[in-house]
This record gives structure tokens, C-alpha cells and sequence, in this order.
């Protein structure tokens, strides 16, 4: 802000961007935001990065939705047009709600009546609260009668989260990072905390300083590796190589904790058998990395006292990535790395939201608290709470309901803050399937890339309008409040989902955001204790909490797990390659990510002036190598094409990238990576492999 702009109020909230869930002191001056501070949070200890203090102003943009929109009966067919988003009306005509309200319930509806609710779906979001995940999967669940019920969560952690309930019996974090400060060793793999989880990084680099050793392992080298005692750049896709030769070293040297393992895990054996044909000397030219090293930081991590690993979509995003998360578990699993303080596995969840989104049950397999929908005795206590019949059987994911919809077997979509025009991979399909839809009825803050495929679009509420609870990576439950008011006819997203439950046939009366958390609580054994009253005195509340006077608990697992025998199970992984490989046609890896100045689909960074000033423009990061090999230099325009299409941008040279790899980010719209990407997904946690395919870069023409 301006050093002059005295604010008339401060308004104590959390950051709407990454997992870590920093808090933040939101200052407003004539019901705008003219500034955004850190306070002093159990995540962020006032700090803040670049998003969370610069990265405000997309809420006051020109762009908002103010209006609802409506199709417009002469308008071009929805696969046929690119709407300019400044300029939508020769698609879209302004609608009261009332109208805009009808078309949505009644086109959703009348599938419903018509087909049964199978034929529709929904996607929520995980950059909600609480209460709207929780509400949002209960009217798709009771309202539509389906369990086609998914978020982004399918695009980010679905495999790691798929392993951890395997294994661990329970999809959350088993230790917040600050217990980086306890430990005496740091894996940090397939993430780049940097960039993604900025304040999180500021706790591995003071840990390092202090002494802690930190193992960075990940394809592209990064900013941490300059704090690594081992900085580990192994080739793409390759994983599980260098995963199980790590587990051969810690077996067959007997670095595992024995006491530790017969008390508490299963499958030992089995595990042993398997990585025994993973030696260290045979994996190196699979993973590119040296057998010594390997054997290095198979002891370190082994050997230390206390051990972490964090871990991000460079694990995840991948045919695999069940197989590496459960490589990762595996090693904290046999050297007893777990339910101690400085030790432990922690997926790092991506969005504000995605961890309290996934437990409020946004998901199509299970109900919250992460309980089977294919369970008769769950099911029974939900039909019994909501009052209505239930879909008996699991729903279908993200990219599986893309693919029913080409089908025809889908025919009406609902989609609340999420962009999948843009997040899904093979873009060009996810938005035939769009235009495909009968009823497509979009509620968001902008006019987005897949809001221009829809027949009625809902003005909703920013993170900054809006009273409601967010869980963090860390699985602290907090409170977002409301700084500003919404602009226009602008609603908030509860109003509206609980406005389409009613027109839908349900008989919904919720007073606001506290009364949902208290129903959802009810539902939720993990919430025990941690009222709505509580978390707005506390600020902050940590899952699980054995009372509503005691903490939450930090680190769980202290004896024993989840699972229905107390016990951890350890599930050998095999050897499986990504789907697409580099060839002759195609000679490079393309990889996907994200930018540290840029969110996601870039729907409101992109919006966010400072942040838009430093990252204007689309690019593709190459070694400087290859681009002299290619005949470019820094600054060209090239295309990169895939077997999916192509798209151009300005190449940058980047010397993270290992030579032989592409990188770009997912968030320009003039230059859409997941035009590129490839939607095959793995079987567990079918999440798209967004970091592997096969990639050919060129000059581009202009
Ligand atoms: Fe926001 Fe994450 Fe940055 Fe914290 S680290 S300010 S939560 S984006």
C-alpha cells in the first residue's frame, strides 16, 4: 500500500493460497484491501511470501462476476467459440437470480429425473471452506443422488493419499514441518518448497543451518539444494528405482529398526524380498544416480535419530506415484522414522483448503472422515443423518468423469471454484467434454476458461468475502474471515449451493458457515473436541484433539496406526515406467508445475498486479544447452508439442533443467500446458501423469 493510505480496520484471516495455511492481517481502507501482513500463526510465525503479501488485489478486480450470466439462445455452439473474458456477451446475457437460479435446477434436474443421477457430476473445490466442501459433496450425494463428487485433490496428492491409507490408515500428514526442527535428517523429494510452499521452506533452510541434514532429491535442481547435504537429481519417472535401492541398502545392511517393525508393521518379508533385486549398483543407470551416493543416503536417512521425508507431486503426478508414496512409507515404516518428534511423512498439500476438502468428504469414494461410500453401515448412518436414499456405489474421479462425459454417460456438470478447462490434462478433450454437457452451471469469481463452456454462470464469493474454516497441510484448522464485501450481485457460495439444494428437491436451513461445521462435525470423529466456538477463539486447532481443553495433537502414530489392526502395512512396489517416453519423434521430457508467482490456473494470480508484473508471460524452461543444440537463445519463441498439440512460448534458459527436459508452468491461458499433457492415470489414486511425457521443442514460426 501506499505509506499515506491510513486503514479504517484490520481483519484477521489466512492466506488463500498454498497448504501451509500462513495468517494473515488483512488491512482495509473504504472496503478495499490495501495491504496484507503476517501474523503470528502456528505455520507462519508472521511470515509470509510473495502471494500471501502481494498477491490480494485479484479480489478487486475489474473482472469480478458481479451479475449472473446466462447462455444466450444465438449463441455459437459451446465447443465452437473462445470467449474473450473481458468481452463474454456475445455468448453470455446478464440474468436476475432468480432466472439464472431456475436454469440451473432445472437443467440439472431434469437429467436427474430423466436419466438418474449417474448422468450427473460435480466438482468442488479446494480453495472453499470446510463447510462449502462438506455441503457441496452432501447435495451432489443427497440432491443429485451420485457419488460423481471430485476436486483437485485428484490432480495433486490422490496417489499419495491412496498409498498412506493402505499403509498408514490415514491420508493426513503424521507430523506437521515444523518438526523439521527436531529432526537430524530432511528428505525433500519431488517438491520444491521454494516455489510452492515458500514459508515451509524458510523452516527446512533454518533447520539446515542449524545442522540438520537435508537430502533434496527431485529431476530439476532448485534454490534448497544450495542447504542439501545430498542434492540428488535423478532422471524423470525413475522413482521406485531409486526408492527400493534405497530400501535394499537400509535391508540388506540390517539398518532397520527390528523392535520397531515386529511391533508395528506388516509385510516385512515381502518388502525385503522384493527391493533385493534393487541393488544400488544394478539401479544406477536406471536413476542416473551413483550407487555410493545411494548407499550414503540410504544410512543417513536410516542411521539419523530422527528422520523426516516431505514430499510434493514430483512423487504424486505419475502412472507410479501410488508405487512411490508407498516407497516413501516403506522407509519411514522399517526404520520406525514415525510418531516421534523430528520424524515422520508428510505429503505437502498444495491448496489452502485441499486437506479439509478431501476429510469433509469431497471425494467420490468416500464420505468425510474418509469413510467408504461402498459401506452399508456408513452409508446407513448417512442416510439417516441427511434423510435420503444413497448412491451405493463409489463415483467416478476427475478425469474419469471427462471421459464419461464423452461417453455420453454424463450429461450435467456443476462446478464450483475449480477450472478443470484448464487443470485437466489433454486439455483439448477435458473441454470437448465440457462443450458436450447438457448443463454445464459454473459458480466462480471469475468468468474462467471452463466458465466459458457453460449455460449459466453464478457470481460467487473471494476467500476474502467469506466467513469459514480452512485445514492446513499441517492439519490445523482455521478460520478465514471476511475483510471486504462482495461486489455487485455477487453471492456467497454457500447461500448458493444451499439456494440450488432447495430448488433440487431438499429442504435445507442453515444459518451460516457455524451451524454446517457443526453438522459436518457431527459426522466427523476427527473434529471431536474442536468446535466452531473453539477454533474462533483459538485461531487455530490442530486434528485429532483428545479435548476441547487439551491441543490438538501434532504428531500422530505414537503407537500404532489407524488401520483395522493397529498395525502399518508395507506394500512392495514394482519397477513400472511413465507412459509416454522421449523418442525419436518426441526427444524430450515434458514436465508441468507451478511458478512461485503464479497459483494454479493462474485464475487469480494472473489477476494479481505485482504478482502478473513478475511473471507476465508464458515460457518454457530449457537447459542452455539444448537451446544452443536447438539453435535458440533465451528470448526466442519456440513450440512445444506433444502427441496431444502444441502451444508457443518465449524459452527461458534455465539451468535446474536437466538437459533433455522441457518445464512449464500450468497457469497461462495464452499458452495452456495441459494441451500437452497426458491424462493416462494411475490405477490407485487415478491422478493424470502430469510430470512425464514425450515432448518435441522447435522455433516457433512467429
Ligand atoms: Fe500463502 Fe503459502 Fe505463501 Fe504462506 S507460504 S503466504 S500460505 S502462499
Amino acid at each position: 500500500r501506499t505509506r499515506e493510505v491510513e486503514p479504517d480496520r484490520y481483519v484477521d484471516s489466512v492466506c488463500p493460497y498454498c497448504g501451509v495455511g500462513c495468517q494473515t492481517r488483512v488491512a482495509v481502507k473504504d472496503d478495499r484491501i490495501v495491504q496484507v501482513d503476517g501474523r503470528d500463526g502456528p505455520a507462519n510465525e508472521n511470515r509470509l511470501c510473495v502471494k500471501g503479501r502481494f498477491g490480494y488485489d485479484y479480489v478487486m478486480s475489474p473482472e469480478r462476476l458481479t451479475k449472473p450470466l446466462v447462455r444466450r439462445d444465438d449463441a455459437p455452439k459451446r465447443g465452437d467459440i473462445r470467449v474473450d473474458p473481458l468481452n463474454p456477451w456475445d455468448v453470455f446475457r446478464e440474468a436476475t437470480w432468480e432466472e439464472a437460479m431456475e436454469r440451473a435446477a432445472g437443467g440439472l434436474g431434469s437429467i436427474r429425473d430423466t436419466h438418474g443421477g449417474g448422468a450427473l457430476s460435480g466438482f468442488g473445490s479446494a480453495k472453499g471452506s470446510n463447510e462449502e466442501a462438506y455441503l457441496f459433496q452432501k447435495l451432489v450425494r443427497a440432491g443429485f443422488g451420485t457419488n460423481n463428487v471430485d476436486h483437485c485433490t485428484r490432480l495433486c496428492h490422490a496417489s499419495s493419499v491412496a498409498a498412506l491409507m493402505e499403509g498408514v490408515g490415514s491420508g493426513a500428514v503424521s507430523a506437521p514441518f515444523g518438526a523439521v526442527d527436531d529432526a537430524d535428517c530432511v528428505i525433500i523429494i519431488g517438491a520444491r518448497p521454494n516455489q510452492n510452499h515458500p514459508v515451509a521452506a524458510t523452516y527446512f533452510k533454518q533447520a539446515a543451518k542449524r545442522g540438520t541434514k537435508l537430502i533434496v532429491i527431485d529431476p530439476r535442481g532448485q534454490e534448497m539444494n544450495r542447504f542439501a547435504e545430498y542434492a540428488l537429481q535423478f532422471k524423470p519417472g525413475t522413482d521406485v528405482a531409486l526408492l527400493n535401492a534405497m530400501l535394499n541398502v537400509i535391508v540388506e545392511e540390517k539398518l532397520y529398526d527390528q523392535q520397531y517393525v515386529q511391533a508395528h508393521v506388516d509385510g516385512f518379508e515381502a518388502l525385503a524380498a522384493k527391493v533385493r533385486d534393487f541393488p544400488p549398483e544394478a539401479m544406477e543407470a536406471v536413476c542416473g544416480i551413483d550407487a555410493q551416493t545411494i548407499r550414503e543416503v540410504a544410512r543417513l536417512y536410516a542411521k539419523s535419530e530422527r528422520s523426516i521425508i516431505f514430499w510434493g507431486m514430483g512423487i504424486s503426478q505419475h502412472v507410479h506415484g501410488t508405487d512411490n508414496s508407498r516407497c516413501l512409507i516403506a522407509l519411514a515404516l522399517i526404520t520406525g522414522h514415525i510418531g516421534r518428534p523430528g520424524t515422520g511423512l508428510h505429503p505437502l498439500r498444495g491448496q489452502n483448503n485441499v486437506q479439509g476438502a478431501s476429510d469433509a468428504g469431497l471425494i467420490p469414494m468416500y464420505f468425510a472422515d474418509y469413510k467408504s461410500v461402498e459401506n452399508p453401515d456408513v452409508r446407513g448412518m448417512y442416510e439417516d443423518a441427511w434423510g435420503r436414499q444413497l448412491d451405493p456405489q463409489r463415483g467416478l474421479t476427475v478425469v474419469e468423469i471427462m471421459d464419461a462425459v464423452m461417453e455420453g454417460e454424463i450429461r450435467g456438470m456443476y462446478v464450483m471454484g475449480e477450472n478443470p478447462a484448464m487443470s485437466d490434462p489433454d486439455q483439448t478433450h477435458a473441454r470437448e467434454a465440457l462443450a458436450k454437457l447438457d448443463c454445464l452451471v459454473v459458480q466462480d469469481i471469475f468468468l474462467t476458461e471452463t466458465a466459458w463452456h457453460a449455460d449459466v454462470v453464478l457470481p460467487a464469493s473471494a476467500h476474502a468475502e467469506k466467513l469459514g474454516t480452512y485445514t492446513n497441510t499441517n492439519r490445523e484448522v482455521q478460520i478465514g474471515r471476511p475483510a471486504i464485501p462482495l461486489p455487485g450481485e455477487a453471492r456467497q457460495d454457500l447461500g448458493i449451493i444451499i439456494d440450488l439444494a432447495n430448488r433440487l428437491g431438499l429442504d435445507w436451513r442453515y444459518d451460516g458457515p457455524a451451524e454446517v461445521y457443526e453438522e459436518m462435525r457431527a459426522l466427523m470423529p476427527s473434529l471431536d473436541n474442536i468446535s466452531w466456538s473453539r477454533v474462533e477463539r483459538e485461531g487455530a486447532v490442530t486434528y485429532p484433539a483428545k479435548a476441547e481443553d487439551m491441543p490438538g495433537e501434532a504428531i500422530i502414530f505414537t503407537d500404532g496406526f489407524p488401520t483395522k489392526d493397529g498395525r502399518g502395512k508395507l506394500v512392495p512396489a514394482d519397477l513400472v515406467p511413465p507412459d509416454e517416453l522421449p523418442d525419436a519423434e518426441y526427444p524430450f521430457v515434458l514436465t508441468t508445475g507451478r511458478l512461485l508467482e503464479h497459483w494454479h490456473t493462474g485464475a487469480m494470480t494472473r489477476r494479481a498486479k505485482a504478482l502478473d508484473a513478475i511473471e507476465p508471460e508464458a515460457q518454457a524452461m530449457l537447459h542452455p544447452r539444448d537451446l544452443t543444440r536447438l539453435g535458440l537463445a533465451a528470448g526466442d519463441a519456440v513450440t512445444v508439442m506433444t502427441r496431444r498439440g502444441e502451444i508457443s512460448m518465449i524459452a527461458r534458459a534455465d539451468r535446474d533443467v536437466p538437459e533433455g527436459m522441457v518445464f512449464t508452468p500450468f497457469c497461462w491461458v495464452e499458452a495452456p500446458a495441459n494441451v500437452l499433457t497426458n491424462p493416462k492415470l494411475d490405477p490407485y489414486g487415478k491422478i493424470p501423469e502430469f510430470k512425464v511425457c514425450a515432448a518435441r521443442v522447435e522455433r516457433a514460426d512467429a
